[in-house]
């Protein structure tokens, strides 16, 4: 990693133009108000926010039925009007938890209702190997190709769906994994996302870079810097940055060594949705380095593992 990436690993974001991915008090697994993000958001200088509070599609998941829309837009839109006057600009968007299986649940939950910005996420289904009671057993002694299967063809599925403008913390897997399979290993062979890569690149939805890795065992970004790289080389245009913070401490939480990841990998802007077209953000000019001379995708400037 990088010296500045790391000293920004460590710190909580300052004088940044947006933090895309925020959970408040109307996400089940998060106690945060929204007005404290926004006091936050004025004493850090970070100008624009995204609530993206959970929406979950099977009922046996935390989020299914917590808040209904109504609730979450009313919150977000008041206090957008509560806070436009102190300069900070907060948007409505929502983390929807995709799977194949509830694909037309989440077509229609989009259809009825708008957005300013989705994010759509692949979470450890109750289904899925990787929830925690099973992972260890299920993914001790089978080949890495195998283990991640199950969570790329759900990751690849979210990404060309075309339904979300950013995929959240693409290889959030290795969380789940964290203790049998390490981040060097995936980061080695990061061929196996290539589906999943392919499919933002085809589809034209964003590749995020969730700075909450910062805060978990291995110290990484979700995805790590090869995942972001290879995006870049496989023609990827659009990336967005959250921290993905469900505690107050955690807002805008390395925030800023999430955008040196997107720097470093040639991308010098973020992208947006106001509920309109896609817009574009720039990143602040500290981070993004010596200019676009050194930001080519063939560089390999990745940082180091
Ligand atoms: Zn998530
Ligand atoms: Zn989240």
């Amino acid at each position: 990693m990088s010296a500045e990436r790391l000293e920004a690993a460590a710190e909580p974001g300052r004088e940044l133009p947006l933090d895309s991915h925020l959970h408040t008090d109307l996400s089940p697994d998060s106690d945060v108000p929204i007005d404290v993000y926004a006091a936050l958001a004025v004493e850090r200088g970070i100008a624009e926010l995204a609530i993206t509070d959970h929406v979950d599609f099977d009922a046996r998941d935390p989020a299914y039925d917590f808040a209904s829309f109504a609730d979450r837009e009313r919150s977000v839109r008041d206090a957008a009007e509560r806070w436009a006057p102190r300069g900070v600009a907060i948007r409505f968007g929502a983390e929807l938890t995709y799977n194949r299986t509830w694909d037309a649940d989440v077509r229609a939950h989009l259809a009825r209702h708008s957005y300013d910005f989705t994010i759509g996420s692949v979470h450890d289904w109750p289904d899925s190997p990787y929830v925690p009671s099973r992972v260890r057993t299920w993914a001790t002694g089978r080949a890495l190709d195998e283990v991640l299967a199950p969570y790329v063809a759900e990751i690849a599925a979210a990404a060309g769906s075309g339904l979300f403008d950013t995929i959240g913390h693409l290889d959030v897997v290795r969380r789940y994994l964290h203790g049998t399979v390490s981040a060097p290993e995936i980061f080695g062979a990061v061929e196996l996302f290539e589906p999943a890569l392919r499919a933002l690149v085809d589809s034209g939805t964003a590749l995020e870079v969730n700075s909450s890795g910062y805060r978990h065992p291995d110290g990484e970004a979700y995805p790590g810097p090869p995942l972001v790289a290879r995006y870049r080389e496989l023609g990827g245009l659009a990336v967005t940055a959250g921290s993905d913070a469900h505690r107050k401490g955690h807002f805008a939480w390395a925030l800023e060594a999430g955008y040196r990841v997107l720097a470093e990998a040639g991308f010098t802007t973020l992208a947006f949705r106001r509920g309109g077209d896609r817009v574009a953000v720039e990143l602040p000019a500290r981070v993004r380095g010596p200019g676009p001379g050194m930001a080519s995708p063939n560089t390999g400037r990745v940082g180091s593992l």
